[in-house]
């Protein structure tokens, strides 16, 4: 897949307004960016460091995807996301070394990213997700 980068961690938490200031005050990130994406029910705050990115996520309905992690696992990591090229080409190629995928084809994310996760169970339990940037290229 030659992934250039990390591109972000995503972090399940119970509130962005609690987590925020442990990433500002105690690390010394800023938070730039703060995003619903109603799609996969969750709201999203971003920080930078380095190339990488923080993504922490609360979820907006505890029926979505963050909702039950939390409710299951507790706050933490939930995904490891790589940058990648030609993301549908790469998804194809997992497939055909017989990784499963959640999202056969990529769709749109959060910051206007196309993303696609592979499944957890096919890689050794981290929720891994692709993601290619085509606004800056
Ligand atoms: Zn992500």
């Amino acid at each position: 897949m030659n992934p250039s980068h990390i591109e972000h961690i995503g972090i399940a938490v119970k509130s962005l307004e609690e987590a925020i200031p442990f990433y500002e005050k105690v690390l010394g990130l800023k938070c730039y960016n703060v995003e619903e994406v109603a799609d996969q029910k969750v709201k999203t705050a971003f920080f930078k460091v380095g190339q990488t990115k923080i993504e922490l996520l609360e979820s907006t309905d505890p029926e979505g995807p963050i909702g039950k992690f939390i409710e299951k696992k507790g706050e933490g990591i939930h995904h490891l996301a790589f940058a990648v090229d030609g993301i549908n080409d790469k998804l194809q190629q997992a497939e055909e070394m017989g990784v499963r995928l959640i999202d056969k084809t990529s769709r749109k994310g959060a910051e206007g990213l196309d993303i696609a996760f592979l499944h957890p169970k096919s890689t050794f339990g981290v929720l891994t997700e692709l993601c290619e940037d085509k606004n800056n290229k």
